[in-house]
């Protein structure tokens, strides 16, 4: 067990403080009379307000994930989760955190939103992390460690030993964002959260579930980080449609698997198709529902394929993806006009 002093990590405004407590937190039974909360007592069932921990949800996830309930938080997508560990942790003006660079760019945003310094760690020529580079960034002041595994954009799966030692030797917490982890052969690090109570990971319906629409994502982690992200959070920050669209579909896994091995399927054969054309430099081995793509002149393809009114991500201006663009897996269809668009293009 590695274990994490949270109580001096965490900003002492938030450690002080005594958060809104919501009607809906203060009873939750549901046979009786509500008059509590001002709500209209007509056009039921959206008169009430959400329930504020989102238990029923919880309680299905954390079967699905073999967790328990209170090592959840369910945010409005899991980039609520990301602001939420900022705000809790990082002094503004003060802290700083490390990102993996290329990476995810919400992290960043919301460093720069939150006034927290960011470093950001170069990867390696493969796209792998490399925790000297990391160490010697870290500082008192780093609160916050960033990985994306797999990662975006470069669509890799991050090495396992290497998380373990940042785990290993890092006093702060450790993010490991597993948005893509379904599309990877790897089944994530749920594991090790019983033994690091400072990793957080970032899941989401947003990707292999197809539920991008309703905004649930969450962060798994121990009980007292799970406290800290619930005690600052918005007190209805789930809706009850989203909260009864994904109660809905989490009891369809299957459809949510077949969804993944089409997609695995038509991204491998895409890569394959994509490697035979004489402009395309390289293919990256993906672990994830897209590819990251370097052509001669990224730009150039990019704007031919806009006029022809199919976007992809110009992924050309961000660190070690010279060249390239990003492409996420579609249908068969938008898979096919893609390759029949690209095909048909002169460099
Ligand atoms: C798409 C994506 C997410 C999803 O964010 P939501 O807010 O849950 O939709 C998270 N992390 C990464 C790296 C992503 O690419």
């Amino acid at each position: 067990m590695v274990d994490l002093d949270l109580n001096s990590l965490l900003r002492s405004n938030i450690r002080e403080l005594v958060p809104y407590s919501s009607a809906r937190e203060e009873y939750s039974g549901n046979d009786a009379i509500l008059m509590d909360a001002n709500e209209n007592p007509f056009n039921e069932p959206y008169n009430r307000y959400p329930d504020p921990l989102q238990r029923k949800l919880k309680e299905k996830i954390s079967g699905l994930f073999h967790t328990k309930p209170s090592n959840l938080f369910l945010g409005n997508g899991s980039d609520e989760a990301i602001d939420l560990l900022f705000r809790a942790f990082c002094i503004p003006g003060k802290d700083n955190v490390i990102t993996l660079d290329p990476s995810y760019g919400m992290y960043e945003v919301c460093a720069r939103i939150n006034d927290i310094e960011i470093r950001k760690v170069l990867l390696t020529e493969t796209f792998d992390i490399d925790p000297g580079g990391i160490f010697s960034a870290v500082d008192e002041n780093t609160k916050l460690i960033f990985l994306c595994s797999p990662n975006n954009p470069t669509s890799n799966l991050l090495d396992y030993n290497k998380i373990v030692q940042i785990l290993n030797s890092f006093k702060g917490i450790v993010v490991v964002d597993e948005a893509y982890i379904d599309f990877s052969c790897s089944k994530g690090l749920i594991p090790l959260l019983e033994v690091y109570t400072g990793l957080v990971l970032l899941r989401t319906f947003s990707k292999a579930w197809g539920l991008a629409g309703i905004r649930v994502g969450m962060a798994i982690a121990s009980p007292a980080v799970i406290e800290v992200l619930n005690k600052i959070k918005y007190p209805y920050n789930v809706n009850i449609l989203s909260q009864e669209l994904a109660l809905k579909f989490i009891d369809d896994t299957s459809t949510r698997d077949q969804w993944v091995s089409t997609i695995l399927e038509s991204r491998n054969q895409m890569e394959d198709e994509l490697k035979m054309i004489d402009f395309v430099q390289k293919v990256y081995p993906s672990d994830a529902n897209f590819l990251l793509v370097k052509v001669n002149d990224p730009v150039k393809l990019y704007n031919y394929l806009k006029d022809n009114k199919l976007i992809v991500r110009d992924r050309s201006r961000v660190s070690l993806c010279a060249g390239c663009l990003r492409i996420t897996i579609g249908t068969e269809t938008e898979n096919r006009k893609l390759l029949k668009l690209i095909k048909g293009f002169k460099d």
